[in-house]
């Protein structure tokens, strides 16, 4: 395309095309090497809609055809709202110069009209995807039955966060397969949602709740204030222990706190955590250590 706009004499053209081929390949040169892209697509994105522009001026409005797959480019590669932006700039700018260069103005609404629409669906299909997409992001990280965070989670997060100011309560709910066994299933399931709705309740803002087995939880604390895990731990078991969650058997459970204290790996403070738990289960369930 290059050398035939020079062959005809549109110098112009050829430059812009030549800068959208050199940036071309340096995107992909860095994308084979997994390397972070030198120009960013919106630049080339904007670069190819100017080329378009140019190559109405000269050719007249059989040019502007290009702008459907730039149009529909921008929505590919990019979410968020650039792409609107982008082609609703594109288009305004578009109409006028296809109406006032290639001087048919009956073909410049016309080819207006159709972007505007289809920029109307690709605008609706990128919602229905970004709401699917923040689904399963969701889906991925939470536990379907209590709304926790699972463990998929919790790995990420201790990947991606500085724990070493951390804490940690451990619980998990005493003879809880007996509930199993004398209730069902079924209210086995209810009172695991009671429970993870009665603690979430005392948590505090940079508290999360993960449930990492069965009848096992985690609540990780980012920030604690000094000295109150193992207060919030106990005030959990109090407020279960008085809750009335079934009618005819109280439900508690154990619980074991452990601070990283400058630990930057989560495995060792929950294997300390989990050491603590089995031997409160020992010592007789329903408390804290
Ligand atoms: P302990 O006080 O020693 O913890 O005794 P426990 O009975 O709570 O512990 P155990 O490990 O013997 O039993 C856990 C039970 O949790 C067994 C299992 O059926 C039940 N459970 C695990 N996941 C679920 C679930 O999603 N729903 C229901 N309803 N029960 C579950
Ligand atoms: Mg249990
Ligand atoms: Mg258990």
């Amino acid at each position: 395309m290059v050398a035939l706009n020079v062959s005809v004499g549109a110098y112009a053209l050829a430059t812009i095309l030549m800068v959208v081929l050199l940036t071309l390949l340096a995107d992909l040169y860095a994308l084979m090497r997994a390397r972070r892209l030198p120009v960013r697509v919106e630049m080339v994105l904007v670069l190819v809609g100017i080329a378009i522009l140019v190559a109405i001026c000269q050719f007249g409005a059989e040019a502007a055809f290009y702008a459907f797959p730039v149009v529909v480019g921008a929505f590919l590669v990019r979410q968020g709202c650039f792409p609107l932006l982008f082609s609703s700039v594109f288009l305004v700018a578009v109409v006028p110069v296809i109406g006032l260069c290639a001087a048919d103005w009956q073909i410049a609404i016309r080819l207006g009209l159709a972007l505007l629409l289809c920029l109307g669906f690709l605008w609706f299909a990128a919602q229905r995807i970004a709401e699917a997409q923040s689904r399963l992001e969701t889906s991925v990280i939470q536990d379907p039955l209590t709304g926790c965070f699972n463990r998929r989670h919790l790995a990420r997060l201790s990947e991606a966060e500085d724990l070493s100011a951390a804490s940690l309560i451990l619980f998990d709910l005493d003879y809880f397969k007996s509930v199993n066994d004398t209730f069902g299933h079924p209210t086995g399931d209810f009172v695991l949602r009671a429970v993870t709705t009665l603690v979430r309740q005392q948590l505090d803002k940079g508290d999360l709740l993960f449930r990492i087995g069965g009848e096992e939880f985690l609540v990780l604390r980012l920030k604690p204030e000094e000295g109150t895990t193992r207060a919030l731990a106990e005030q959990c078991r109090q407020r279960l222990e008085a809750s009335r969650i079934l009618a005819t058997r109280r439900i508690t459970a154990t619980f074991s706190c452990a601070d990283f204290a400058g630990r930057s790996q989560i495995e060792p403070v929950l294997g300390q955590a989990d050491a603590g738990l089995l031997q409160a289960k020992r010592a007789g369930r329903n408390r804290v250590v």
